[in-house]
């Protein structure tokens, strides 16, 4: 793109508006994931004739659109989904934010908006969690969500590079994934009649047209009593990604290795952060085989009979690790060892994360805000 990009001034002259209205903050017991939104909110301007505007944090609000918003008719849209915990010291940190920003830099050019300056753009949204840091929960197994977005303003109906672009952040506490406090497993609908994403396409990259369309295929996974969508893709039915979440195998291949897999970043598969920290933290460990390869249905369920699956699970922020118990595929239910076995892997690696988010672990990946 040949936007300038964000000044290195921008978060330096970044205006402040407090909310003297603040809402009571809710019991982290009670939350329901992304229903509870913080005091505030940032707001980035930015037009073709001038450039970006100055960031602004002001009181939570609605948006005023032009009807023909780019956004809303041809999904020029993009987001990110981090957190913020508050630790065992009452410090706040975040997790590999860099990481993030990266992500949504590669996806805002593949969405033809403007870049920006990822320090800057991160040193923004540091200044919001400051802002609304009594909205950081204080528990250590709840955070804040952050979810930046970017969207076209282009007040025009043509298919074209949008003019004016807004770039904002809210965030919201957001309470354990697991209810329980312990794991428990899901259950996957794998159908290889739905795709997610395709080579050529744009699964790689966090738009929110890919994630629309997967809503009536997670209600048939409901229907046919499954909590979750296993993704599938072409001839060879490759498993991909589960829900939301990256997809981790833990076996003995068929060399008789101890080996983690995981499928590779062949542009059908989101580049989740925690995916990246996982193949950081075994490959670190190095206490057995770290590969990133395509696995189909056919080699899966071969392994699974043979009784060479150890663990299968999913990991993304929302759970940093989350346990498959079974399959549903072409009408036949397939048992999962993963809790069986522990599962011990996905276990260290749930504490590992956690330890370095909440700060019972010093890292340099969990930055403090
Ligand atoms: N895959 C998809 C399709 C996702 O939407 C997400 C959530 N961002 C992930 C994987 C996990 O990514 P992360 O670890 O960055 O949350």
């Amino acid at each position: 793109s040949s936007a300038p990009p964000l000044f290195l001034s921008q978060a330096a002259d970044l205006t402040i508006e407090r909310n003297t209205a603040g809402k009571p903050k809710p019991d982290p017991a009670s939350l329901v994931f992304g229903k509870q939104f913080s005091d505030h909110m940032l707001t980035i301007y930015w037009s073709e004739k001038e450039g970006w505007k100055v960031p602004q944090i002001k009181p939570f609000q609605n948006l005023s659109l032009h009807p023909a918003t780019s956004a809303l008719h041809y999904s020029i849209e993009l987001f990110e989904g981090m957190k913020a915990f508050r630790g065992v010291d009452n410090h706040i940190r975040l997790f590999r934010p860099n990481l993030n920003m990266e992500r949504m830099h590669r996806t805002a050019d593949r969405s033809c908006l403007p870049l920006f300056d990822k320090v800057e753009l991160l040193e923004c949204i540091r200044k919001l969690v400051e802002v609304d840091q009594e909205w950081v929960p204080y528990s250590l197994d709840a955070s804040l969500y952050i979810r930046p977005t970017y969207i076209g303003i282009e007040p025009s109906l043509g298919v074209s590079r949008a003019s004016q672009a807004l770039l904002f952040c809210i965030v919201g506490p957001v309470g354990p994934y697991f209810t329980t406090g312990a794991f428990s497993p899901v259950s996957l609908l794998a159908d290889p009649s739905y795709v997610r994403a395709w080579r050529g396409g744009v699964g790689a990259y966090k738009m929110g047209g890919n994630y629309g369309p997967t809503i009536s295929v997670q209600n048939e996974a409901i229907k046919q009593g499954c909590q979750q969508v296993l993704w599938l893709y072409g001839e060879q039915e490759e498993i991909t990604e589960v829900g939301t979440m990256n997809l981790f195998i833990y076996w003995t291949n068929e060399g008789g290795e101890r080996e983690l897999l995981t499928p590779p970043l062949d542009g059908i598969i989101l580049p989740g952060v925690t995916r990246q920290s996982l193949l950081d933290l075994a490959r670190e460990w190095g206490e057995f085989k770290v590969t990133e390869r395509t696995m189909g249905m056919k080699e899966l369920l071969g392994a699974l009979h043979s009784g060479k699956i150890t663990e299968v699970f999913g990991a993304g922020t929302a759970c940093v690790v989350c346990p498959v118990g079974s399959l549903l595929y072409k009408g036949k239910t397939y048992q999962i060892p993963t809790m069986q076995n522990g599962p011990d892997l996905a276990k260290r690696f749930h504490k590992e994360l956690t330890d370095m988010q909440y700060g019972r672990k010093q890292s340099e990946w969990a930055p403090l805000v």
